[in-house]
């Protein structure tokens, strides 16, 4: 039986600029060298070391012969008649995530997944009845990046205004790597976009919230709220029990306090589950604690293994309305893409490498 050494090359992307230096050091070959393979990298993301024509041919193959750059190629695709873009993103071993394209009058927003799968068990959440296989690093974060702002060029001849991560996982499980591509996105030597177009969504982990205050983070944070009451918010997240109401509101007021950033209360409105005035009330009551608050009042777009339903337009109205009148910053979003899988994770359980359960 022949033997094959598969020495796995390394991804060069997880090295740092230093690490790129002492590399080439290493080799004999000028430290300026890694300035201008790093541009390569992250400002013209090349996926083939042929493609760094200022390098000689002989740093091209040294580099060959110990690296790779992991591509990120689009498995599936599908356009809404909102002209919604969502793409499901083959990774290089093979999992699949999903980006959106979100495209409106005066905004291109790219939404991008942190994690394959989730651990997290939402319940109206097609990506909460996957498992989580593992968290992306910041290169396959910031490749989706890419791509969608590719995307936006090309079929909307409109350059990426905003970015949110919201798509499959939990972001602030994947703490280091959802920060590194942030730094990445808004690097001078990347895309060079501003923190406040960016922001990242999370269901509410109050430790990890506090952490992004005391690091000082210039990006904007979202919470899935979609109950302001303990006890439905646990049936439908059950991360809430063991991160309450009060934690979350204790972390949220420590982040703005300590960043200034701006914080917006997602709330999807379910047909009778968390549609009443009283509902609206206990919204309320949350959001009056969290200085500068906006709430983003959504309509749910339905997936086939919750029971979940979108609630009426009246209902709806009449939510905003309650919380318009209190003097709340309040916006409704309509649901995006419902001619297609635009909800999270439905487009990535629709490729055959990534099984998805059944309806349980
Ligand atoms: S809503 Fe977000 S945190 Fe909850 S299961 Fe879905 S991807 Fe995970």
């Amino acid at each position: 039986m022949e033997i094959v050494d598969r020495k796995e090359k390394q991804d060069l992307r997880k090295l740092t600029l230093a690490q790129v230096k002492t590399f080439l050091a290493e080799h004999g070959e000028p430290g300026f060298r890694a300035k201008q393979i790093y541009e390569w990298l992250w400002k013209k993301s090349v996926t083939d070391f042929g493609q760094m024509t200022n390098l000689s041919l002989k740093t091209r193959e040294l580099l060959a012969g110990h690296f790779e750059i992991r591509p990120l190629t689009v498995a599936n695709q599908q356009i809404s008649s909102d002209k919604t873009i969502k793409s499901a993103f083959k990774l290089f071993d093979g999992k699949v995530v999903e980006g959106v394209l979100i495209p409106t009058d005066d905004r291109m927003t790219a939404c991008v997944s942190s994690q394959v799968g989730c651990s997290l068990t939402c319940k109206f959440c097609a990506t909460g009845y996957m498992d989580r296989e593992r968290n992306l690093d910041a290169a396959e974060i910031y490749d989706q990046v890419v791509a969608i702002k590719t995307q936006a060029e090309q079929a909307y001849g409109a350059p990426l205004s905003n970015i949110v991560y919201m798509g499959m996982g939990e972001p602030l499980l994947n703490y280091a790597n959802v920060l590194e591509s942030v730094e990445r996105i808004t690097s001078p030597d990347g895309l060079g976009m501003s923190p406040k177009r960016i922001t990242v969504s999370t269901a509410g982990i109050a430790k990890q919230i506090k952490k992004l205050g005391d690091d000082g983070v210039k990006f904007n944070l979202a919470l899935s709220l979609h109950a302001a009451d303990d006890a439905k918010r646990n049936q439908i997240m059950p991360i809430n029990e063991s991160n309450t109401l009060a934690a979350l509101k204790d972390a949220l007021v420590y982040f703005y306090q300590k960043t200034g950033n701006k914080i917006t209360l997602e709330y999807i409105v379910f047909y009778h589950f968390n549609d009443t005035l009283d509902d609206a009330r206990a919204l309320w009551n949350f959001a009056k604690q969290i200085p500068g608050v906006h709430i983003n009042i959504i309509e749910y777009n339905p997936i086939a293994n919750a029971e979940f339903r979108n609630t009426d337009p009246e209902t709806l109205a009449r939510f905003a309305r309650f919380l318009e009148d209190k003097r709340l910053s309040v916006t409704v979003r309509r649901s995006r893409g419902k001619d297609i899988d635009a909800a999270c994770g439905q487009l990535a359980g629709k490729v055959p490498s990534l099984a998805v359960p059944p309806t349980p």
